[in-house]
């Protein structure tokens, strides 16, 4: 018999790593555990080490009585089946009835979410943005997720994908993004378009302390270099910045124009730059949008971090036992 407050098990699953943990109503994690997701090993392996990683979690939590499993993925997810139709994080995941294969395990009812999705309503129900009940999130980091909260609910579209604002399309000739589209936000404004740019910038010929950090490796340069290094004054890197900080701007006036949210919030490891990113992106969205939704906006930087997408799962599960 499952009972509101009963804890949950959130998985929140990466490229890199994934986290799963048990959670109260109310968003206190009571224990976590972290695995390597080893995306390339193919769903089997992945789906063996989850199972395993759930056993292990819920073996400590034995005096608890789990109510629910909710797992966040990036990516295309049938809420209503269970299913991971697509993810980019996940090489070889199609179709994969996640759902099923950890009820039948478990024997828990299993909740799926876009991990991005998840992460939205984490920060509208445990961020304490006090009067606030339109709330965008982005996360911008390799690639760039959206969730979106309208009048206090988790807007998810008829398919359950809604908020895919990484895949709007800013220049239908522009460079072409990892969904196989041309010229989307993502394409523009991710950690990976911030690296491309600066590589480019370089292979012009540019002088950078990128070069250095790289021993003269061109193709080796990461989002984070270009962060160090535009900490340390160097051009080329706040150039690549502040381009994709146009962009993200131009992105942000799309949303501000469409959904006149009380709030953007931005998290993913992008977000980490802070206002060497934001504050132009600021400046961009006011030129770009209409004047009085982009008056009564604010961008900011996630509170809850890299924890986001794990207590929004919880609070997702939590709503549909209520
Ligand atoms: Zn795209």
């Amino acid at each position: 018999m499952q009972r509101k407050d009963d804890p949950v098990i959130a998985i929140d699953i990466g490229g890199t790593k994934f986290i799963a943990a048990v959670i109260e109503p109310g968003g206190r994690i009571i224990s976590r555990q972290y695995c390597h997701t080893l995306a390339d090993e193919g769903p089997a392996r992945v789906i063996q080490r989850l199972v395993n990683s759930v056993h292990n979690i819920k073996n400590k939590a034995r005096n608890q009585n789990i109510g629910r499993i909710a797992v966040a993925v990036a990516g295309t997810i049938d809420i209503r089946n269970g299913v991971v139709v697509e993810s980019p994080n996940l090489p070889r995941w199609h179709n994969v009835r996640l759902g099923d294969i950890l009820f039948n395990e478990f024997g828990i009812p299993v909740s799926l979410i876009n991990d991005a999705n998840a992460a939205a309503l984490g920060e509208y129900e445990l961020g304490k943005y006090a009067g606030v009940s339109n709330l965008i999130y982005l996360t911008v980091s390799t690639g760039i997720g959206g969730g979106i909260i309208i009048n206090g609910n988790l807007y998810e579209g008829s398919s359950g994908c809604a908020g895919e604002i990484g895949h709007m399309i800013i220049d239908v000739d522009g460079p072409e993004c990892k969904c196989g589209k041309k010229g989307c936000l993502e394409a523009f404004a991710s950690g990976t378009a911030i690296a491309r740019t600066a590589k480019d910038l370089l292979k012009r010929g540019r002088k950078s302390l990128l070069t250095q950090m790289t021993d003269g490796y061109i193709d080796a340069v990461t989002a984070e270099h270009v962060t160090r290094a535009a900490r340390q004054g160097d051009i080329v890197a706040c150039e690549a910045i502040r381009t994709a900080a146009h962009y993200l701007g131009i992105g942000l006036a799309n949303v501000v124009n469409i959904f006149n949210p009380d709030v953007i919030v931005i998290g993913g490891g992008v977000s980490k730059m802070g206002n060497m990113i934001l504050k132009p992106a600021r400046i961009y969205m006011k030129k770009y949008a209409f004047k009085l939704p982009a008056r009564d906006v604010k961008v900011i930087r996630s509170r809850l971090g890299t924890d986001a997408g794990l207590l929004g799962a919880a609070c997702y599960v939590s709503h549909e036992r209520s």
